[in-house]
């Protein structure tokens, strides 16, 4: 808290700003993708990873949300920090999957 107590906002409504839990960075939300856990669903194959985590570009999904940039540069350095399970409060094996491909399809058509 040092420089000047109070800062002047002309006519910008206040931006809210959250950091990358791949790079780190603090960006305007308008900039990162939103991520949520979901629990898997019953009767599910695969019990390896009981966490899901999905996108949620419309930021409407309940539950714990953390933000990343929505390239696989960021995807991959959080996912060898283990920064999901960190800002997600989730422990375990968490399945990524839904997330790599909405930010390949993501990449395809831009
Ligand atoms: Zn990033």
């Amino acid at each position: 808290m040092t420089g000047s107590p109070v800062e002047w906002v002309k006519d910008r409504p206040a931006q809210s700003v959250r950091t990358c839990i791949g790079c780190r960075q603090r960006e305007p939300s308008a900039d990162l993708l939103r991520i949520v856990t979901q629990p898997r669903e019953a009767g599910s194959a695969t019990a390896a990873a009981p966490v899901v985590i999905v996108p949620d570009p419309r930021r409407r999904l309940p539950g714990r949300g953390a933000w990343l940039h929505p390239v696989s540069a960021c995807l991959r350095s959080a996912e060898r920090r283990r920064a999901f399970g960190r800002a997600l409060r989730v422990s375990g094996n968490l399945d990524i999957s839904a997330l790599e491909q909405y930010l390949e399809n993501r990449h395809e058509h831009s």
